[in-house]
């Protein structure tokens, strides 16, 4: 008996003559992610892709958790391949589904035939098939409306799928077809969900991080790194650039009025992930801001940072409350790493009394004390990079 993972494509069915290239993509990316589990065959067939292990002891538990997380997938399954032989089909269907059936007061039986030679149309299939297992499994009756069990039978070109439960894919768009974007990451619950965001919607992901030495520690890194890691899972791999952001800090510091310090802080942000971007040819910013949610994210604050990016900036939580956000955190596994206590560049240096409705002409002037373009252009050469990936 030859098990298979049947993989239903969300969005892309729509996607006319492109269809194809986001399939390519997709399929990518599943090889890439189940690289270090074992071989295995991918084909694609009208809607549908199906993943056949070359390996004998291949993990199918792990491979479905993996394939559960890639972009661009509507559904899957576990899937019993067999020849297209209604006899054949009818002993499978009683095998393969033995454990779930035995279990199960009520059961249905659904027949998909593309395969329009099949000499059985999916009525006659149907009933042949759940007469059998009536016969066989003396516990179950028919339940059209809500069975506990549902026998999915699909007649296609070269075989026969037989299959029960369907998971439910990640959804979104095959990483890689949106392009690239930078990702301002924190160590908090925000910026990683901002980053999914994005990254379900096709966007392969940078990540930019501004650390401060000595005033934020190793661990603090190293958690960012965490965080970065299990986004992975669903992003694939993420080039981290790591910006040394103490001399701008202490600058502010010493030489900014204390309520504007954040925003010429967050200023400072923008353009060096701005600069950093565009030299690893990404095409938009990414943050995690919600509005309201501190100071620096009031309406009036976030036009005074968002006038220094050279690029789009996206907001994906922007009308979100902290709840929702909580809820994708917790969901893509992100929120038990965030909450860790380790400083981060913003906590450390933040002013006790920041405005909530900066005017942008008064920040210009007091930025005006820095020599901002030396200090930015500084950050940007004293960029360290390194992949992150899971496996
Ligand atoms: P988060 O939970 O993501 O830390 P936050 O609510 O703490 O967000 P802020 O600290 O104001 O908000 O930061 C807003 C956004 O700015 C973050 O979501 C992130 O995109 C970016 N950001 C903040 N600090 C850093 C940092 N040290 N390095 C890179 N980006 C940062
Ligand atoms: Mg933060």
């Amino acid at each position: 008996m030859k098990e298979i993972i049947l993989i239903k494509n969300g969005e892309i069915a729509l996607k006319g003559l492109n269809r194809s290239t986001f399939e390519d993509t997709m399929i990518r990316n599943i090889k890439r992610r189940i690289a270090h589990i074992g071989k295995i065959e991918v084909r694609k067939s009208q809607s549908t892709i199906t993943v056949t292990p070359k390996d004998e002891f291949f993990d199918m538990d792990a491979a479905v958790d993996i394939i559960k997380k890639v972009f661009g997938i509507k559904a899957l399954c576990r899937a019993c391949e067999i020849e297209k032989d209604i006899e054949v089909i009818k002993k499978t269907c009683k095998s393969y589904l033995e454990n779930d059936l035995l279990n199960a007061k009520t059961f249905k039986v659904i027949a998909k035939r593309s395969d329009k030679k099949f000499p059985l149309n999916s009525p006659q299939i149907c009933r042949e098939i759940g007469g059998y297992l009536l016969s066989k499994f003396r516990n179950l009756s028919v339940d059209v409306i809500n069975p506990e069990v549902t026998v999915v039978i699909e007649i296609r070109d070269q075989f026969a799928y037989i299959h029960s439960s369907q998971l439910e894919g990640a959804g979104g768009m095959p990483t890689g077809t949106g392009g690239r974007a930078m990702l301002l990451i924190s160590g908090g619950i925000d910026s990683p969900v901002a980053g999914y965001m994005l990254a379900k919607r096709g966007v392969e992901l940078s990540a930019v991080h501004f650390a401060s030495p000595p005033y934020t520690s190793d661990r603090a890194l190293e958690k960012v790194k965490d965080l970065l890691r299990q986004m992975t899972l669903y992003t694939g791999r993420i080039k981290l650039y790591t910006v040394s952001f103490t001399e701008i800090q202490e600058k502010i510091r010493d030489q900014i009025p204390e309520e504007y310090s954040t925003l010429v802080m967050r200023r400072f942000m923008m353009r060096i992930a701005s600069e950093i971007a565009k030299k690893d040819e990404a095409k938009a910013l990414i943050t995690g801001e919600s509005l309201g949610q501190v100071a620096s994210q009031t309406l009036d604050a976030i036009c005074c940072t968002d006038a220094v990016s050279k690029m789009p900036v996206f907001r994906p939580l922007i009308g979100m409350d902290k709840e929702e956000i909580i809820e994708i955190s917790r969901k893509i596994e992100t929120f038990e790493v965030s909450v860790q206590p380790f400083e981060d560049c913003c906590t450390v240096f933040t002013p006790k009394h920041p405005k909530t409705k900066p005017e942008m002409d008064k920040l210009v002037a007091v930025e005006d004390v820095l020599n901002v373009d030396a200090l930015v252009e500084n950050a940007v050469n004293n960029t360290e990079t390194e992949f992150i990936w899971f496996k």
